[in-house]
């Protein structure tokens, strides 16, 4: 069953450059997926790929110029008063950066408290009840010695783990997690999302997991789109795509994570992947001014398509 249903998604933004030319950036260029409840969707690609703004697309932060995003039955894009405070409770989102997303004046009682007060009437003595409640599951233990703490006498994994607990006190149906082990030393990394999937599976939670990096999707998740420039090149169960992956962007992708210099790959390979949105080609595939495989084909737009259950991918390689 699904909870989320995006619908041919589309933001473009326009762009005022030097000499007063303006540029149109395609952001999120006519996107379709579904997440099941319960589970886990990765969204995956470079920076400049559009993940993020799908995500803010999702929460509402902006608006799409076109599509629809159903969230349990109700189009996102259409809600107002109660409703979407109902859904602002029900949908989450964990930050990359654990530095910057917590306020450094409020002690950790109060930023976790926070949005207790904004959606529920409880007492004071039951909100630091809950506060110390949702600590001690996300691990962050003396939970009453930590509540008093500010965030600058964290450690970045600790203050990641507040950041959930703020989120998971509302105790959400969906939460968005924006590449929130990134910015983490690798070594508390797992620990991080060992906690997240811990907390799916316990509450039955459903993510948008959204990241860069393909080997800590492969970790957490159960289907995946890989995105580029505004459009999903490929899609599916999360093994079908990363074990047998057919997209060139993917291949490339995967190449790097066991590439010790990834710069070096991609230059070497001919597919600088890292480069600007704006430089690319608005025509055909996007991927065409850095395909090994380019044909003359390619210069319309594939479309994306079924190659085996639960695997699909957009490329003239494969239809
Ligand atoms: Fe390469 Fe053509 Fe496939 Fe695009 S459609 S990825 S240019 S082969």
């Amino acid at each position: 069953m699904n909870i989320v249903e995006v619908k041919n998604l589309r933001k473009w933004f326009k762009v005022k450059r030097i000499l007063g030319k303006s540029v149109t950036i395609k952001a999120v260029d006519g996107i379709s997926f579904n997440i099941n409840k319960g589970e886990v969707f990765v969204l995956a690609g470079e920076s400049g790929s559009g993940k993020s703004t799908t995500a803010r697309l999702i929460l509402n932060a902006i608006k799409p110029d076109e599509g629809s995003i159903i969230f349990d039955g109700n189009d996102v894009t259409k809600l107002n008063g109660k409703e979407l405070k109902r859904f602002r409770r029900e949908a989450q989102m964990i930050h990359q950066d654990p530095y910057a997303s917590l306020d450094p004046r409020m002690k950790i009682m109060d930023i976790v408290r926070e949005p207790l007060s904004i959606h529920e009437k409880k007492n004071k003595k039951e909100e630091e009840e809950e506060v110390l409640k949702v600590l001690e599951e996300v691990k962050l233990e003396p939970a009453e010695e930590i509540a008093t703490r500010y965030p600058h006498m964290l450690s970045g994994g600790q203050r990641q783990r507040v950041a959930i607990a703020r989120a998971l006190i509302l105790r959400p149906k969906f939460i968005i997690a924006d590449e929130p082990v990134s910015m983490l030393d690798i070594s508390v990394r797992g620990e991080i999302l060992d906690l997240l999937r811990d907390l799916q599976m316990r509450y039955n939670m459903t993510y948008l997991y959204i990241t860069h990096d393909l080997s800590t999707a492969r970790y957490v998740g159960n289907e995946i789109a890989i995105m580029y420039k505004g459009k999903i090149v490929e899609m599916g169960d999360i093994d079908k795509v990363l074990l047998n992956p057919l997209h060139p962007y993917t291949k490339a992708l995967i190449e790097a994570i066991s590439e010790p210099d990834p710069e070096n790959l991609y230059r070497e390979k001919n597919i600088l992947i890292n480069k600007s949105i704006i430089e690319l080609n608005d025509y055909g595939c996007k991927f065409y001014q850095r395909c090994m495989h380019a044909m003359d084909r390619c210069k319309r737009e594939p479309n994306l398509v079924e190659i085996e259950d639960k695997h699909s991918v957009a490329c003239f390689l494969y239809s």
